[in-house]
């Protein structure tokens, strides 16, 4: 899998700003960043997709928006509020083909996303 960007961040071969690991999960802000506060929620473990998803992956992925939910919390956005979002897919803008949750705040939303 060398090719997966997001394992090479997990190895730090590649430099991120970690604001939250274990050894299932890291959060690392977004380079990129599309709100004052934009982090990325990953699984250590490779999986490409959604759509490669297993019945034992649920509560790993369940984990994700916990950890979400933390960081939300610690920021200080849980009441103001935020936005989780996976992509799946090159269609829905997946660029990253590691399955992450990004968390999205700092700002107000506008509902049909783009
Ligand atoms: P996707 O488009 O797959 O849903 O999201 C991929 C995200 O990864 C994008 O928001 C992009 O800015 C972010 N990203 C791409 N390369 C890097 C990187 O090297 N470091 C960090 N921190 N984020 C990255």
């Amino acid at each position: 899998m060398s090719d997966d960007l997001f394992l090479k961040i997990i190895a730090r071969e590649i430099p991120a700003d970690i604001v939250y690991e274990d050894d299932e999960v890291l959060a690392f802000r977004d380079i990129n960043p599309q709100a004052p506060l934009h982090v990325l929620i990953i699984p250590k473990v490779h999986i490409r997709t959604i759509n490669d998803l297993q019945p034992t992956d649920a509560e790993l992925v369940g984990k994700l928006f916990l950890v979400a939910q933390d960081i939300a919390r610690s920021e200080g956005i849980d009441e103001s509020g935020y936005r989780v979002v996976m992509n799946c897919n090159a269609g829905a803008g997946q660029t990253v083909f590691h399955i992450h949750l990004h968390l999205l705040g700092g700002r107000d939303f506008t509902w049909p996303p783009g």
